[in-house]
């Protein structure tokens, strides 16, 4: 008896017909016979992508390891089941940040790249497809490629932002970027017209986050608030570890 599977908008509710939750580390996709196969992160998705209706689904939470970690260079190879909020507790005491990073922490590495998610540094860095270096992708013929913009460039291209639907991610190779501290600054400005967003939004430039409501229904319309942050440059980055290292 297979049980429920939701997005993030819980509906709708879903009963797969087969779930496979193995460690897919060396094992092929399963022989599903005509059934579909749909991996599945952690159900963050706000839509009904992450779901399959009467098809198989292929569950990532096994792969949950770190692999590599290269604190010189500032590179992270990490199986695609471990959430991000998982690997900043990694990097941030090593001075390293995620370039991209969404609304939530349990958000997994396969879901951040076959979603290719933007954060509120999208017009500085893009979405998060941009600082993938590599991954590998298990495909339904039960090939297992290396896929990055040398090799095999057309499926690299495609699985990001591909749903899920080129194959299975295993795990993938991130750049990372570089923070001096693990606070932030933060600041929230009230505006009343969309002539006063346009100038604030100008003058932060130099602000790495940036995101604002605004209340369409106000009247003259254009009241809201504008949010920025960024790293700050004079805290702490907490101690690592005893061991020093968290691999797992
Ligand atoms: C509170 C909240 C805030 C959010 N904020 C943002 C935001 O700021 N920016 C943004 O872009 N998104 C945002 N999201 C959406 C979220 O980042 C994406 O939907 C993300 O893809 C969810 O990841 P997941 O690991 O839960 O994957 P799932 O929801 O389980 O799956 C998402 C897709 O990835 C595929 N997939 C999952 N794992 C793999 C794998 N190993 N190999 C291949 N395909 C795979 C699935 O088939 C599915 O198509 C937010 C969501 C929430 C709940």
């Amino acid at each position: 008896m297979t049980k429920s599977y939701q997005s993030w908008n819980k509906i709708p509710s879903c009963k797969p017909s087969q779930v496979h939750i193995d460690d897919w580390r060396f094992e092929n996709l399963p022989a599903s016979g005509k059934l579909p196969m749909t991996p599945f992160g952690n159900g963050r998705s706000y839509g009904d992508v992450c779901l399959n209706k009467d098809g198989a689904l292929l569950e990532s939470a096994q792969l949950n390891r770190m692999m590599e970690f290269n604190r010189q260079e500032g590179r992270l190879i990490v199986e695609a089941g471990v959430q991000l909020g998982e690997i900043l507790e990694l990097l941030i005491p090593a001075g390293w940040f995620l370039p991209v990073i969404p609304g939530t922490r349990f958000v997994t590495i396969g879901g951040a790249i076959a979603n290719d998610i933007h954060g509120k540094n999208h017009q500085l860095k893009g979405s998060f497809g941009a600082h993938v270096e590599r991954f590998e992708l298990l495909r339904s013929s039960g090939e297992r490629l290396i896929c990055s913009r040398q090799q095999h460039p057309d499926l690299f291209s495609a699985t990001i932002g591909g749903l899920g639907l080129t194959g299975m991610i295993i795990w993938a190779e991130i750049n990372l970027m570089p923070v001096n501290s693990n606070r932030m600054e933060f600041e929230e400005i009230p505006f009343h017209s969309l002539t006063e967003f346009q100038n604030i939004n100008q003058q932060s430039s130099d602000w790495e986050y940036t995101v604002a409501w605004i209340d369409c229904l106000s009247q003259g319309g254009g009241r809201g608030i504008y949010s920025r942050g960024r790293h700050a440059n004079d805290g702490e980055l907490q101690k690592a570890q005893a061991n020093g290292c968290r691999l797992r």
